[in-house]
């Protein structure tokens, strides 16, 4: 059975991490809760199975490898410099805050002052993962809120990056003796870092999108996807290698130089799937590490913990955005964005662990926390929304700084009757818009750009998913006249006119079809009549050609 160690943890670690995370979502709890509780649950400190540690953690390095390109990927420096006034000094300032909570409750635990330092920034840094799922499910993504919480996690992430890479270097301070050698060590990593950073910046920058549209020319889909993946795993590799970096800031920089442009930002998407897969099995094998024995034996320190996180946290982040006079609504949304720790914490504690700096209770400490935290985060983001809404008109705003106040209202049920409502306000909706100005029109977009577009048409907007049946209801559609579904998502196309059709037999509805399956599927659901873009594009090709010929 030892040969194929390697596939009975991949297969058990995804299997099973399947399972549980299923059992998470049903329970309305980000899936991650159940990943790491899947590696609880293989890991050595449960009877049953357990899997093998140290090929999980190679594996889990993988994940590392790819879930730092992917964060390389969506850093864009413009937005960070758009974000300066908010994100960029509320996230430094509440990670000193609460990475100084973090350091107080290591040196009360008597830890020397080094590990107590990892373990507070440990604390200070928000999970990726959980903080866009949450901000995805609440379509806030768009808006103004949801730009401001990525930009902080870009703040976050980057200066944790930063800490990966010294930490190292600072580990081997303490045996260092002289002031100069200190100097040396640190200075040689800095060298390090500039050098490789000047190399990916210069050398990269050209070669890699050259490299990616040679690939491109031989028409291989195959190929391009592998030549993504060999660049993001490469120059980690490479960088570790060479440079003495971690693998971590190896393959943000490999995502940074592929964001540059948005050509080989959309190749560079085609990793995401696999990244998904390893950062699963990355969480699985954090699980693994984690010893339950621990929540029995340090209750009041985890207790201290969790309350640095879920409070501390979430109070430091709204108070900050307040005193940035931010409005109350993106205060509260934040701090029950920030008010969870993940794979970072998880990252840097485990090379603390490697380098001695830590011992093993600092990242059971930190695993526990973090499971608990995941496990509480929605009701924290529920929470803060209801709060918001009953705050609303309650307190004095401030006056909004260079960021709009939220966008996301509630949903207040329009007044028109016989009114068309287009769904959707893309290249079609839009197109259709501009033709409607002089009637009343309504149109729901879940994008704030399209929306405020349909807004300067002369349309009432509606900002949400359709499909939601909330969403729908404020339409008015028994009232309407006509309903242009225009959005390209034939399953949630049929799921707004199930829905349509239900609320009002007669509606006239048009609908926005790619195939002939997608044509059947939508009429059959009741749509009056539904267009293939594809038909209708080759028709006039066709009408254009015939004339041509004529001529
Ligand atoms: P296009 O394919 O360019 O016509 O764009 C489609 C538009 O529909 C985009 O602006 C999307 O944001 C929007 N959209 C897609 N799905 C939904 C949905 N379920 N509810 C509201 N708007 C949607």
């Amino acid at each position: 059975m030892h040969e194929s160690a390697l596939i009975t943890t991949v297969v058990l670690g995804i299997t099973l991490a399947f399972a549980f995370g299923l059992a998470a979502q049903r329970l309305k709890i980000p899936p991650i809760a159940g990943y790491l509780l899947a590696g609880v649950a293989v890991g050595p400190f449960t009877p049953g199975f357990v899997a093998d540690q140290a090929l999980a953690a190679q594996l889990a390095d993988i994940g590392v490898i790819l879930l730092m390109f992917g964060v390389g990927l969506q850093f864009s420096f413009e937005e960070l410099v758009s974000l300066r006034t908010i994100a960029v000094p509320g996230a430094l300032l509440e990670m000193a805050i609460v990475g100084s909570m973090g350091t107080a409750l290591g040196l009360t635990l008597g830890w020397p002052i080094g590990g107590a330092i990892v373990f507070g920034l440990s604390f200070s840094v928000a999970s990726t993962v959980v903080l866009l799922r949450a901000l995805q499910d609440r379509r806030l993504m768009d808006t103004d809120r949801g730009r401001i919480a990525v930009g902080w996690l870009i703040v976050e992430d980057l200066l944790m990056a930063l800490t990966l890479v010294f930490m190292p270097a600072i580990a081997t301070l303490s045996e260092a003796t002289s002031a100069g050698s200190i100097g040396v060590l640190v200075g040689l990593t800095l060298a390090k870092v500039v050098a490789f950073g000047a190399l990916m910046l210069i050398v990269g920058r050209r070669v890699i999108p050259m490299l990616l549209h040679y690939v491109a020319h031989t028409g291989s889909r195959e190929l391009f996807r592998l030549a993504v993946l060999a660049i993001a795993l490469g120059v980690a590799f490479g960088a570790a290698w060479l440079f003495g970096v971690s693998f971590a800031l190896g393959a943000f920089f490999a995502g940074m130089v592929l964001s540059e442009s948005q050509l080989s930002q959309q190749a560079a998407q085609e990793s995401l799937p696999l990244r998904d897969a390893f950062a699963v099995l990355f969480f699985v094998s954090v699980g693994m590490l984690f010893n339950p024995a621990v929540i029995v034996g340090a209750p009041l320190a985890i207790a201290a913990a969790v309350a640095i996180v879920l409070l501390g946290k979430s109070a430091v982040a709204f108070g900050l955005l307040r005193l940035l006079r931010q409005p109350t609504e993106t205060a509260l949304t934040m701090g029950a964005s920030l008010s969870q720790i993940g794979e970072f914490s998880f990252i840097l504690i485990g090379l603390a662990l490697t380098l001695g700096i830590v011992k093993q209770d600092a990242r059971d400490l930190v695993v526990a926390t973090s499971i608990i935290c995941i496990l509480i985060n929605p009701i924290i983001f529920n929470a803060a929304e209801v709060l918001a809404r009953r705050l609303r008109g309650r307190v004095p705003e401030p006056t909004p700084g260079t960021v709009q106040a939220a966008i996301a209202q509630p949903l207040v049920p329009t007044s028109l009757t016989a009114h068309v409502v287009v769904v959707g306000y893309g290249r079609v909706g839009g197109t259709i818009g501009e033709s409607l100005k002089r009637r009343p029109f309504l149109v729901i977009e879940d994008r704030d750009e399209p929306a405020a577009r349909a807004k300067r048409d002369g349309a009432e907007v509606i900002i949400g998913n359709a499909a939601d049946p909330a969403v729908l209801k404020a339409a008015n559609l028994a009232g309407a006249r006509t309903l242009l579904i225009t959005i390209p998502q034939a399953f949630e196309a049929g799921q707004i006119l199930e829905q349509a059709r239900a609320q009002n037999p007669l509606l006239k509805i048009l609908a926005r079809a790619h195939s002939d399956a997608e044509v059947d599927y939508l009429t059959k659901l009741g749509a009056t009549r539904t267009v293939m873009g594809e038909r209708e594009i080759a028709r006039v090709m066709t009408a254009d050609l015939v004339q041509q010929e004529r001529s």
